[in-house]
């Protein structure tokens, strides 16, 4: 409800004037239990800023964010503790968030230690029982996460983001890092998770391949705010703003008489700390009027239901 972040910064080196950087600018959704809310758009709208501010990882500017009926910007550290077990995070790059001195049996079962939740042979069965369900076993567990692949090193973070039986997982460029043919099975072994133990997903991505793949909705970001939200399939057939029709059209299409001419943008992203006044997609949007350029648009039902910022929705 109304989420901001913004991140206060100095200028330049010998500058005194301080800016701040609109990094998450006044977000309004929500995700229902069990389906996949898609979050999609270029590096630096916001994304995965949002997504830390969901986890708790980020202290919100304003705003409110509600999981199962308790305000958890509202708790005390202890009480965010306990609720932290509810929601978990799958990191984009599997090299790095992973220890590399720590075995997979470890790298595992570290979260259900720290929460004293297993100990001996029932905590070596719970770390079998976490491999197997995303396609691993005990022969990995004395292994490093040198020894595996990109994909197997995924798994493995999926593993641990599971260990604690969370309702909702962030998953924050999950795939990005991965060849499109892993990609693919990583998006459906989370397909087949989701199912098995009922998980809720923010899937996090500047890729509209793998959130059209995975999402039941999407939400489209450009600097800090949603500009589109509605279903996967209606998103994909009518986008109502021009950054999403955009978006769209720079994705390959195999079927020739389904090509849409690419609609390339006009200039860079604005700086987030500086964005455009009005309809901050002013500056590259091919159908800019005067009144884009003074009054910001707010996000809006239209008759098809989609949610779209833009005063002239397609
Ligand atoms: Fe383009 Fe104006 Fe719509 Fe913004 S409000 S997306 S500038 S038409
Ligand atoms: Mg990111």
């Amino acid at each position: 409800k109304g989420l901001k972040k913004h991140f206060p910064y100095k200028q330049g080196l010998f500058s005194r004037q301080k800016g701040v950087v609109h990094a998450v600018d006044g977000l309004d959704f929500t995700v229902n239990r069990g389906e996949t809310l898609g979050i999609v758009g270029e590096s630096g709208c916001g994304k995965s800023t949002a997504g830390q501010l969901i986890l708790q990882l980020l202290e919100p500017t304003a705003g409110e964010v509600w999981f199962e009926g308790r305000n958890l910007t509202a708790l005390g550290k202890e009480d965010v503790r306990k609720v932290r077990r509810h929601l978990q995070i799958i990191f984009q790059d599997p090299y790095s968030s992973l220890n590399p001195r720590m075995k997979v049996e470890d790298i595992v079962a570290e979260p259900l230690e720290v929460h004293g939740l297993y100990k001996g042979a029932a905590l070596k069965e719970r770390v079998v029982e976490l491999l197997r369900l995303v396609g691993l076993d005990e022969h990995h567990m004395s292994r490093h996460p040198h020894e595996f692949s990109g994909g197997q090193r995924q798994r493995i973070g999926i593993a641990r983001a599971l260990a604690l039986n969370p309702s909702l997982i962030v998953c924050d460029e999950a795939v990005s890092a991965l060849d499109v043919s892993i990609q693919s099975q990583i998006l459906n072994l989370l397909k087949k998770l989701q199912k098995e133990l009922k998980l809720t997903y923010i899937f996090i991505a500047h890729g509209l391949p793998a959130v059209k793949h995975i999402s039941d909705r999407i939400a489209v970001m450009y600097l800090g705010k949603i500009v589109e939200l509605a279903d996967r399939d209606s998103l994909f057939a009518h986008p109502r703003h021009p950054y999403t029709q955009a978006l769209l059209s720079a994705v390959p299409v195999p079927d020739p008489t389904q090509r849409k001419e690419r609609i390339i943008l006009q200039g860079d992203l604005p700086n987030p700390a500086n964005p455009p006044k009005g309809c901050s997609f002013h500056t590259r949007c091919p159908y800019a009027q005067d009144i884009c350029r003074s009054a910001p648009p707010a996000l809006e039902r239209q008759a098809d239901g989609h949610l779209a910022a833009c005063h002239f929705p397609l």
